[in-house]
């Protein structure tokens, strides 16, 4: 049986063929979908169901994100988004900051867990900032020997091999409420 997506109110058999299964009503004649999903029919029982389709919850403009940077291009980077607003999520949705200003520098690394802001969604591209105090890196291992790191202001260093990075450092870096976000 091939299952086709519905909406909420579309009807999706009659009364007489089938009964109301998961996430559908009757309406005295039809089975209706309650929810956005996609049919399935149970022809052995004759009843109706709806497999619910999560969908993805994409930021808006002013959200904050916290994800991991998963690439880093020259003017750019990728956010991985694992929670927006404070709430998880798991669509696999990517967040793009930009470098701006003349030096253009990027202060974050491949796998670093940062907060950014959503500025704007263009041609289905979100675009977020870092540069605010509370954003940046959360989250950071040294690039060396992946030590633990302490916050220099505008740079981290290893406590194991002292080596010395610059980053862009949230004012919440090393908040343990984000350290255990970030690895949930
Ligand atoms: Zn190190």
């Amino acid at each position: 049986m091939s299952s086709k997506e519905t909406l909420p109110g579309d009807k999706i058999a009659i009364i007489e063929e089938f009964e109301t299964g998961q996430n559908t009503f009757d309406d005295g004649q039809s089975i209706r979908s309650l929810v956005v999903g996609l049919s399935e029919f149970d022809k052995t029982n004759r009843i109706a169901n709806i497999k619910e389709i999560k969908r993805p919850s994409v930021p808006k403009t002013g959200n904050s994100v916290i994800g991991i940077v998963s690439a880093l291009m020259n003017n750019m980077f990728a956010i991985s988004v694992l929670y927006i607003d404070g709430k998880p999520t798991h669509s696999g949705l990517e967040v793009i900051c930009q470098a701006r200003g003349a030096k253009k520098r990027i202060l974050v690394r491949v796998g670093d867990v940062v907060a950014a802001k959503v500025i704007n969604l263009l041609n289905g591209v979100i675009h977020a900032i870092i540069s605010e105090p509370e954003l940046g890196v959360l989250f950071t291992k040294c690039n060396k020997c992946a030590g633990k790191v302490i916050s220099m202001g505008s740079s981290v260093k290893c406590a194991d091999c002292g080596y010395i990075e610059e980053r862009k450092i949230s004012s919440k870096f090393g908040n343990s409420d984000f350290i255990k976000l970030g690895s949930n």
